[in-house]
């Protein structure tokens, strides 16, 4: 067994595994009929165009075979989605006076089970971290007088 290379062919940054079925379910039919490789690998940096790529396959994948936005690499935008399961954006995380309620949430949902990252997220991956990031954000954001702990 040799070992899978994980490193993104584009930016040379570490990708994480991912499902073969996270692909299956956002390629879009033209990224499809390229194939999903054996042993897909995400990768997450901002700035690199790929999203998905298998170096043993030579083959990548980027945004615009997905048929969804990706977060890591707009984490900017307002309308990028940041929970793909329950429809969270980035913009709505934003808002301090609406992020807990919004992490609280899709806390609760993740917890109940009743999330579908693997097939949802481009990153096959709970978006909570990403939820409580942006939560601490926006309070940061806010003036010290109202900020919560
Ligand atoms: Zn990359």
């Amino acid at each position: 067994m040799t070992e899978t290379p994980t490193r993104c062919p584009m930016c040379g940054g570490i990708g994480s595994v991912v499902a073969r079925v996270t692909l299956k379910a956002l390629l879009t039919p033209d990224g499809l009929r390229r194939g999903v490789p054996e042993e897909p690998r995400y990768c997450g940096a901002a700035e690199c165009p790929v999203v998905y790529f298998d170096a043993d396959a030579r083959v990548t994948f980027t945004e615009a075979d997905l048929i969804v936005p990706v977060y890591a690499k707009h984490s900017g935008e307002a309308s990028v989605p940041v929970c793909y399961c329950f429809g969270v954006t980035a913009g709505e995380m934003r808002d301090a006076e609406r992020a807990s309620g919004l992490r609280e949430m899709v806390a609760v949902q993740v917890k109940a089970a009743h999330c579908a990252c693997e097939v949802k997220n481009p990153s096959g991956r709970c978006c909570l971290g990403d939820l409580v990031r942006l939560e601490r954000g926006a309070a940061q954001a806010m003036p010290s007088c109202c900020a919560t702990t």
